[in-house]
């Protein structure tokens, strides 16, 4: 672990540095290159230790344009990275799994019952899986709650995931108000940062349901701990597609 969190700390503070020194030559090429050079020591000992061939064709491919070098599909960049690169895609699952592992886990200790991955009906009569369900006994109402990592980029980026949610879970509500003979359920959309940013909503969302809010920097760790294995994983793990 130890390892891994100081890659991606180097790799996040070498983007740091590059921001701040060059702002207005920032672009993402011109910050890949530069991390790529932070990195590529060990990057270059890494590809001649396994497939010299391969890597140096891949390399040359590499630098001759922006695109990510395992799909192809997108510029490699930080937010790719940790958000949308298939080949991360098993540990952003894992991340997103323990996020919401102690999500539930402080709803229980909040005396609400909690169930995890349920599936349910939409009234279009669509299937669809919701993250966490909880509700108090006592007062036979509750949330639905959906936390979501993702990459940061503004301000009004929680109140949009929060929405966004809502919009795909509301139409569930009747459903689960009658599997689980409830009278109030609301949908929380939560947005937990990839970059450690604890924001003043995720405040709000727990405050609401009496979670202790000392659990946010524990859900902050865990997204920021699966992040990191990100970039590592990008960096240094053999592509599944052969070029
Ligand atoms: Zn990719």
């Amino acid at each position: 672990m130890f390892a891994t969190t100081y890659v991606c700390e180097k790799l996040f503070s070498t983007m740091k540095i590059v921001k701040t020194k060059f702002r207005s030559r920032l672009t993402d090429k011109y910050l890949r290159d530069q991390l790529r050079l932070a990195h590529s020591h060990k990057t270059r000992r890494i590809q001649s230790s396994t497939h010299t061939g391969v890597a140096s064709q891949r390399t040359s491919t590499y630098l001759m344009d922006n695109r990510c070098r395992h799909c192809h599909n997108e510029v490699e960049n930080l937010a790719h990275v940790l958000g949308s690169c298939p080949h991360g895609e098993a540990l952003r699952n894992a991340r997103h799994h323990q996020v919401r592992s102690i999500i539930a886990t402080a709803l229980k200790d909040a005396d609400y019952n909690t169930y995890e991955e349920v599936h349910g009906l939409s009234v279009i009569g669509s299937t669809r899986r919701i993250d966490i369900i909880a509700f108090k006994e006592s007062t036979r109402s509750g949330y639905i709650i959906d936390p979501t990592v993702r990459f940061e980029t503004d301000e009004e980026q929680p109140a949009e995931v929060d929405n966004e949610k809502k919009d795909i879970y509301n139409p569930t509500i009747s459903y689960y108000l009658q599997k689980y003979q409830l009278k109030e359920l609301e949908v929380i959309g939560l947005l937990v940062g990839a970059r450690v940013t604890a924001t003043l909503f995720m405040k709000d969302v727990f405050k609401r349901p009496g979670i202790p809010t000392s659990i946010i920097p524990i859900v902050t760790l865990a997204a920021l701990k699966g992040s990191i294995a990100l970039p590592k994983n990008h960096l240094y793990s053999k592509s599944n597609q052969v070029h």
